[in-house]
Formats: C-alpha cells, sequence, structure tokens
C-alpha cells in the first residue's frame, strides 16, 4: 500500500475521537506531501531541528507535534510554531516552554511523559509526579502553556498481556486527572506495533510512522 493508501485505511479504521499523528521522522517532505494531499494534517517529529526545517518548507496548515525527548535549549527553535509537545518529563522543561511562549504570545499545549515501560531507556515521570507538578505553585503561574494530557510508550515487546497492562494503567491515571481537572482531553498512546492494543485501552491519539511512511534507517 502506498502512503496516501495507508493514511485512508487510517482514517476509516480509527475511530472518531481518536486523532492520528503521522510520525513523519527521517522522511522527506515529498513523503509527508503524499500524506497531506490524501488529507493528513497533524505530523510529528522526534528532533527539533528536522521538525523546524519541514516547518518552513511546507504548509502552513499542518500541525507539527514534538513527540520525542526535548532538551530545554531547543524549545526556542519551535516555540513559535509547535501544536503539541508530547513528552515533557520534567518541570523545569515546562518552565522553559513557558517562558518560549510567552515571547511569541502563545499558549503551547502538552503532555506529560508517563513512564510505563519496563525499559530503563524510556523517558517519563512516575504518575505521582504527574499530581506533583499540576499542583504545584509554578505550574499554576504558568499562563503560556496548558498540559491537556498524558503519553506513554509500552515496553517494545510481543507480549500484549504486558503491553495492555502497561496501557491500561496510563488509562487509569489519565482518567483520574481528567475527573478533576478540565484540561484534559488527550491521551498519546500507541504506535505502528501496539495501536489496536492502545485503542482498546482508550487512547485518544495514536503515534504511528512505519506502518505509515514504511520502515526507517534509522531513529
Ligand atoms: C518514532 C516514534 C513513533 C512511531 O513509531 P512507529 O513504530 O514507526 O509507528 C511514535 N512515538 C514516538 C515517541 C516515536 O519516537
Amino acid at each position: 500500500m502506498d502512503i496516501s493508501a495507508k493514511i485512508k485505511k487510517y482514517k476509516e479504521e480509527l475511530p472518531e475521537n481518536v486523532k492520528l499523528v503521522a510520525i513523519s521522522k527521517t522522511k522527506p517532505s515529498e513523503d509527508i506531501m503524499e500524506a497531506y494531499n490524501a488529507g493528513q494534517k497533524i505530523f510529528g517529529e522526534n528532533k527539533v531541528q528536522e521538525m523546524t526545517d519541514k516547518w518552513e518548507e511546507l504548509p502552513k496548515d499542518i500541525e507539527w507535534h514534538m513527540v520525542g525527548h526535548v532538551q530545554s535549549n531547543k524549545v526556542k527553535y519551535m516555540a513559535h510554531y509547535v501544536s503539541l509537545i508530547h513528552a515533557v518529563h520534567k518541570l523545569k522543561l515546562l518552565k522553559e516552554i513557558d517562558k518560549r511562549a510567552k515571547e511569541h504570545e502563545r499558549v503551547i499545549k502538552c503532555l506529560l511523559q508517563v513512564k510505563i515501560a519496563e525499559e530503563d531507556s524510556k523517558y517519563g515521570m512516575d504518575a505521582a509526579e504527574v499530581d506533583k507538578i499540576l499542583a504545584s505553585d509554578a505550574y499554576k503561574e504558568m499562563e503560556n502553556v496548558k498540559v491537556i494530557g498524558l503519553m506513554g510508550m509500552a515496553t517494545l515487546t510481543n507480549n500484549e498481556e504486558q503491553i495492555k497492562q502497561e496501557f491500561q494503567f496510563l488509562k487509569n491515571k489519565y482518567d483520574e486527572v481528567a475527573a478533576v481537572n478540565k484540561d484534559f482531553t488527550t491521551l498519546s498512546m500507541g504506535m505502528s506495533g501496539d495501536y489496536k492494543i492502545a485503542l482498546d485501552c482508550g487512547t485518544t491519539m495514536v503515534r504511528i510512522g512505519s506502518s505509515i511512511f514504511g520502515e526507517r534507517n534509522y531513529n
């Protein structure tokens, strides 16, 4: 299947309340334009420089999501256009996003990344840290950043039961916060290999790369 057929397949398959973020990291602009012309308007990247190059070159009605780990000193390069930052892993990063968003008179939406995988290689905070950040005076004073939900990456394993437990854990945490926090609208979980399990567990946003654009040579 080519890229536009894949986009159409996902648009048909995903429930209406689930957003598709097409993860275009390492892929050329021609591939993004093929998806765009098939109706896809949300794209995700994991490197700020690469995303900014693509933002400059491509149609301005594309929503760009940063899904990778972000270093504080890189926030300034995307603060003028980024739509959603998926993987905020600490309060300090949120402070920097707030500061840079203010310079552009924007409010930048963010998700807090919760560590749900067993692998040490995956970033994220524990569930208690989510409450701590949202309840902190520092966060309450931020006017230019809005945390609208949570993001997580499951363990890379064939054990579907384990993936399901990890997603279910994140969904439970999300529901707990969303019950008292009206900003919470978005739960980002599920990738090419595990999005079906994420759908079963109540995801509202899937991040799909290789199954749309083909395998990557590097990450
Ligand atoms: C690369 C990436 C994806 C997409 O992974 P695929 O397996 O290619 O679908 C999703 N989320 C994040 C954070 C990524 O870095």
